[in-house]
């Protein structure tokens, strides 16, 4: 077997589809290496490697060493070198890469080969002796941390005490001879704290990184974010050996992240951070405030610091060329690691950047207007849940707000919760479901889960690119970074801002878009949608077959479904009507009523309600299909509970107390979700399917009239299980459409949503006009599990792989959609053409849209707010 490929000087073993074997950043180097980018010469230890470590009690394979010490001497013959040589050595890095992008989980060792020989071989080489120590104080506390486990503020205090002591206030004050007597330092903590020596030999540093790197695939924040990602830990991780360029060699000398276009935006311009006289992680650590990379940056931001462009213009046009390679080759936005050493720009790092839900829209439509990809391909970039973030609250712009501090917009949106000052805290609010905002100096890998439970984050220090950024455009969480003017005490539990002090609980609103932070809570607003996000909605829908719908009980509902898209009602529950104003007094007479002629006369009252709702839908709707389902849950819901509202209630209609009592004790179910409900309320009171069939049937006559467009309701009947209910229903519904004598064509269909119903699709057809596929009962009663009582068990289900993913989540294709894919093919046996379509919770599903796709369903139903992703995802599973 092949471990190791090798990179540099204009070609590579390698290249990017070997992603698998090389990791994203290996396969990402061997193939700018062959675009014939500045690339330091290195080489990749195999994915597979790291494999057969873990399957063989973490030793390598025995021909490992010898491939590594080949390509070593390669690395030496290109940069003239040789690793480990008293006179001229080779420095590397020792970098982790897997196949998908883990930011921050895996920590690189920088200046590999350095010790007490060496480093005075580097310092006469660059003739800089400055530079030489200050490489090797950054490698002694590098590898010492990664490789060694020696805390990092061991290190730092020592670095703080000596600072002191000669009066300094930056690293940049301190000269060789100060990095020489702290190096003497940090080999005594060293010895102290690991037990032995500092290793010298370059042959250990480097064994003892390439280890590090593969132990830290087994570390829990690595398992953490894997968990999260969904990253098998099959995959495992590659190491990549480079060799050094310094971008610590002064004021000619830089290192730098920058995207191709804006992360956040979308907007197509070069847009990155770097720091001068700065090695490695400088810049992402937040150490010290990043330069600007473009001018135009530069001024917006309204910094002081000069622009790459400005400063470094030769550098800046070197990377403009790239990076415009770059994005040409890949097609895609690029997020790039670069470094300048003594003017000279080197490539570290490529890949397919990082972007927010609003720059991945932007990004994806201009691309394909650029011809860099196509429509079709443009459609497929967009995950569609993703646009949900574009889809949800901003701050009102008209909203009163005491903005107590700004910092950089990192990740947009708008968040309000709590302050916490710490993960721990904001995973206890959000078990207690309090939102809340995390607010940290700074961020590290550890705080992912914390960042998961927060609403959004604030950190005072780091740029753009600082970790708590990057993370948070990644989980499309508002983040407000690098807030300078903000002073954490996290002892006290408080912040301090002008004069200012709130503490820990006190109410927060961050807005990542205007870097904003503002002290308690502001008014919100729904979004404006963008240009980009008609363009992209306006292709998907030329490519979708089928059509979306939404589930809309209420005018609102059913507004901002048609601003998404909505291409009319697939369900109209009507039960929330009769709880709206007062009319639920009424309801509960009928309830309560001793015969057919009780209920009807309280019915009498409750119906022109009804009928002007429905009106009011139909005209929303204008013309496009309405789907309503008559009364479907068990009548105990609509009664008061608890002896206060029942007395309250005793009084209000004048009946006893005792009757009211009664009724309820009569209604009471065991199990209501398989009791009183759906059509078996229709058959043992069939006046309230009447006074429903009539609402509808005048509305959609009068909505017809006003809005001079013909209105054909969809009548649904709930839970039904065989044929002779379905008629028993429908007869009552044509009886009354036939005493009405209006001249409104409607339709009679049914909920299929009972595991027997999908069975006898075949007959059911026979009456019904339509079928609307309920799942979320179909999911309960086929794998007979309470949906509103799984969530004691089925996580264990789901980590046990027993299930997928949650059946009510995404549909159960084995066994729910068996269900459904019969009672399709049943159904159109008799009824060619019938009309087929999805009302559960699945329906804005992506992976169960594509189910959808595959029976041929004719339309899709969801919630208002899934109803663009819903069009999207069914685009893709058309494509
Ligand atoms: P991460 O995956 O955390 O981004 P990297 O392996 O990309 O870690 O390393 C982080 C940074 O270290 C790089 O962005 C670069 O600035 C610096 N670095 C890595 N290798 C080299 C090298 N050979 N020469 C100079 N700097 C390097
Ligand atoms: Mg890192
Ligand atoms: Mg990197």
């Amino acid at each position: 077997t092949k471990w190791v490929y090798s990179f540099g000087d204009g070609k590579a073993e390698g290249e990017s589809a070997m992603r698998n074997l090389l990791g994203g950043k290996g396969a990402n180097l061997a193939e700018m290496s062959n675009l014939g980018l500045p690339v330091p010469p290195g080489f990749t230890i195999t994915t597979e490697v790291c494999t057969a470590y873990y399957e063989n009690d973490q030793t390598y394979p025995a021909d490992l060493k010898d491939a590594v010490k080949a390509a070593l001497e390669q690395v030496g013959q290109i940069t003239g070198r040789g690793f480990g040589d008293s006179q001229k050595p080779l420095l590397v890095s020792v970098r982790s890469g897997a196949r998908a992008s883990m930011p921050g989980m895996m920590d690189t060792v920088l200046n590999l080969g350095l010790n007490d020989e060496t480093v005075d071989a580097l310092a006469r080489d660059a003739d800089d002796e400055r530079f030489a120590y200050d490489s090797y104080r950054r490698f002694i506390t590098m590898y010492s941390n990664v490789v060694l486990g020696v805390e990092h503020h061991a290190f730092e205090e020592a670095l703080d005490r000596y600072k002191d002591g000669k009066g300094f206030s930056l690293d940049t004050e301190l000269g060789a001879e100060d990095w020489k007597t702290l190096i003497q330092t940090y080999k005594k903590i060293v010895r102290e704290e690991h037990g032995s020596d500092f290793p010298q030999g370059a042959e250990d540093q480097l064994w003892g990184a390439i280890g590090a790197v593969f132990d830290s695939w087994m570390i829990p924040r690595a398992k953490k974010y894997r968990e999260l990602n969904a990253i098998p830990e099959s995959w495992g991780t590659a190491v990549n050996v480079q060799a050094m360029v310094f971008g610590n060699m002064g004021d000619t000398s830089a290192t730098g992240v920058a995207f191709t276009r804006n992360p956040s935006t979308g907007e197509s311009a070069l847009y990155g951070e770097f720091l001068i006289n700065a090695q490695g992680e400088d810049v992402v650590a937040g150490i010290r405030t990043p330069q600007d990379i473009t001018e135009k940056a530069r001024i917006e931001a309204k910094s002081e610091k000069p622009s790459m462009e400005k400063a470094m213009p030769d550098s800046f046009a070197e990377l403009t060329r790239i990076y415009g390679i770059l994005e040409k080759h890949y097609r895609d936005m690029q997020d790039m690691e670069f470094t300048i050493e003594n003017g000279k720009l080197w490539m570290l790092q490529t890949r397919n950047g990082k972007r927010t839900a609003k720059a991945a829209l932007r990004i994806a439509v201009e691309l394909a207007g650029e011809g860099l990809i196509s429509k079709e391909e443009a459609i497929r970039r967009i995950e569609p849940s993703s646009l949900d973030q574009l889809l949800h609250p901003m701050i009102d712009p008209e909203a009163e707000r005491t903005v107590i501090a700004t910092g950089l917009p990192a990740s947009p949106g708008a968040a309000v919760g709590a302050i916490v000052f710490n993960s721990e805290d904001a995973e206890a609010a959000r078990k207690a479901e309090r939102k809340c905002i995390l607010v940290r100096i700074e961020t590290s890998p550890e705080d992912i889960h914390g960042m998961h439970a927060a609403e959004g984050i604030l950190t005072t220090r780091g740029g753009m690119t600082s970790h708590a950024a990057v993370v948070a455009r990644g989980m499309g969480k508002p983040c407000v970074s690098g807030v300078g003017s903000i002073r954490i005490d996290y002892k006290a539990g408080t912040l301090t801002v002008g004069g200012k002090t709130l503490k820990a609980g006190d109410m927060l609103t961050i807005d990542g878009s205007t870097g904003q932070v503002i002290e308690g809570e502001v008014r919100m607003m729904e979004p404006e949608l963008s240009g980009e996000f008609a363009a992209l909605m306006e292709w998907a829908d030329t490519h979708r077959t089928m059509k979306v719908r939404t589930n809309a009980d209420t005018p609102t509902d059913a507004r901002t479904a048609r601003n998404f898209g909505a291409e009319g009602i697939g369900l109209c529950r009507t039960e929330h009507m009769f709880f709206e104003g007062d009319r639920i007094v009424a309801v509960r007479e009928m309830i309560l009523a001793d015969d057919a002629e009780g209920r009807k006369a309280a019915l009498a009252k409750i119906e022109p309600y009804q009928t002007d709702d429905f009106v009011e839908l139909f005209t929303i709707m204008s013309g496009l299909p309405v789907t309503i389902r008559l009364l479907d849950p068990p009548l105990h819901e609509f009664l008061p509970h608890g002896d206060e509202d029942v007395k309250e209630f005793a009084e209000t209609v004048g009946v006893p107390e005792e009757k009211i009592r009664a009724r309820l004790k009569e209604l009471k179910e065991s199990n209501p979700m398989l009791g009183f409900r759906g059509c078996r309320l229709a058959i043992a009171y069939p006046e309230i399917a009447e006074m429903q069939a009539r609402a509808i049937l005048t509305a959609a006559a009068r909505a017809a009239k006003d809005t001079g467009k013909p209105v054909t309701p969809e009548i649904m009947v709930p839970l039904v299980f065989t044929k002779a209910e379905f008629d028993i229903v429908k007869a009552a519904i044509d009886r009354e459409a036939k005493k009405l004598g209006e001249t409104v064509e409607y339709q009679v269909g049914t909920m299929i949503e009972l595991p027997r119903a999908a069975l006898r699709s075949g007959e059911i057809a026979e009456s019904a006009e339509f079928f609307s596929y309920g799942t979320n009962d179909l999911t309960q009663t086929a794998l007979g599990i309470s949906r509103d009582d799984a969530g004691t068990f089925l996580g264990a289900y789901t980590k046990a792989g027993i299930i997928p993913a949650d059946p009510f989540v995404t549909i159960d294709r084995e066994g729910v959609g068996e269900l459904v894919r019969i009672s399709a093919e049943r159904g159109r046996a008799t009824r060619k053409g019938i009309k087929l379509g999805i009302c559960g919770e699945h329906g804005g599903d992506p992976a169960s849209i594509a189910f959808c796709q595959e029976v041929g369903l004719d339309y899709v139903s969801c919630s208002p707010f899934r109803v663009p992703i819903a069009r999207l995802a069914a685009a893709q599973a058309a494509l």
